[in-house]
């Protein structure tokens, strides 16, 4: 079974992802309503069935300044789905600064890839083309609204019943789903 409540703004800008009992607590005190209800039912210590919901919406505007998208190690593997951009491996992950950092390339979105420790090894001191390696895209800076942290957004997207909240909300990401 799935956890979690998506909370979604008055405006249905995704706010946060919270755990069931703080989903109850909006409900309960009349700040939410709810858009879907969990497919699951929970049952309660006392044998009672609750069907619990799975998408919120507040009904007042919560205004809040738009985070900036913070770049982290964990953001650019989430990016790239956890698969090196230059061979499709999904283990032994690491960053790959594609113009190398010893020669000034930056850690930037747009200058770091998910890359396995073989192709790393394999590209060493060289820009992909030196090395006579290919990168089937160039890596971008994801466009989102961040509320949500993006590996949390990420994994929140492959739930199928919140795709539709989520994925007006990330733009540019529809083709690693
Ligand atoms: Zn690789």
């Amino acid at each position: 079974m799935e956890t979690g409540v998506l909370v979604l703004n008055n405006n249905y800008e995704p706010l946060n992802i919270c755990g069931l009992h703080r989903g109850m607590v909006l409900l309960y005190l009349g700040k939410a309503e709810v858009l879907r209800f969990s497919d699951d039912i929970v049952v309660s210590a006392g044998g009672d069935e609750f069907i619990v919901p799975s998408v919120l919406r507040l009904r007042n505007f919560v205004k809040r300044p738009t985070p900036q998208l913070k770049m982290s190690r964990k953001s650019v593997l989430a990016r790239d789905d956890y698969t090196c951009q230059y061979c499709g491996s999904k283990s032994n992950l690491t960053l790959d600064h594609i113009f190398p950092r010893h020669r000034g390339g930056e850690t930037t979105w747009e200058n770091l890839v998910c890359c396995c420790l073989r192709c790393n090894n394999k590209k060493g001191p060289c820009t992909p083309q030196e090395a006579g390696m290919r990168l089937p895209r160039a890596p971008r800076k994801p466009r989102y609204v961040p509320y949500i942290s993006f590996p949390r957004f990420i994994s929140a997207m492959r739930r199928p019943e919140w795709r539709e909240y989520l994925e007006g909300f990330g733009k540019g990401l529809e083709d690693r789903f």
